[in-house]
């Protein structure tokens, strides 16, 4: 069944597919072979367009800086909320000190920042930390 097969983005760029039978298996990537948990992962701005067409999975975005307090209060949240949706859900995180074209395309003005995409298209966006069950909502709602 196409709805249980899994997506990870691993770090290394590659869009991995694993068979929802392997679920309980630890996927590695197709090409790096590393350990695909289904955590959080650092994308660059050139990358993040084709991530968005490739994905059949929501995307959601966090935009973020290492200076940013309520950005490492909402780092672990997101990652429980990748962990809960993993395979189903790919997260990725863009360092907004290196990468500054998307953030200026979704005329972000304060950070985290956090955007949902899904089939390529923009679905919700919010700035500012929330506890789980506020992107829990989210993840319902599509
Ligand atoms: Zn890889």
């Amino acid at each position: 069944m196409a709805e249980d097969t899994l997506y990870f983005r691993c770090p290394c760029g590659q869009l991995n597919r694993v068979p929802g039978t392997e679920r309980e298996r630890e996927p590695v990537c197709g090409r790096c072979a590393r350990t695909l948990d289904g955590q959080p992962v650092p994308i660059r701005d050139a990358d993040l367009q084709k991530l968005l067409q490739a994905s059949p999975v929501p995307v959601l975005v966090d935009f973020y800086a290492d200076w940013c307090g309520p950005c490492r209060q909402l780092s672990p949240v997101l990652a429980q909320l990748a962990s809960e949706h993993r395979g189903r859900l790919i997260v990725v995180k863009i360092n907004t000190d290196q990468d500054q074209d998307w953030a200026a395309r979704l005329k972000v003005q304060g950070i985290p920042a956090v955007f949902l995409f899904k089939d390529g298209e923009l679905r919700n966006q919010f700035a500012g930390y929330r506890p789980l069950a506020f992107w829990q909502g989210w993840l319902r709602d599509l």
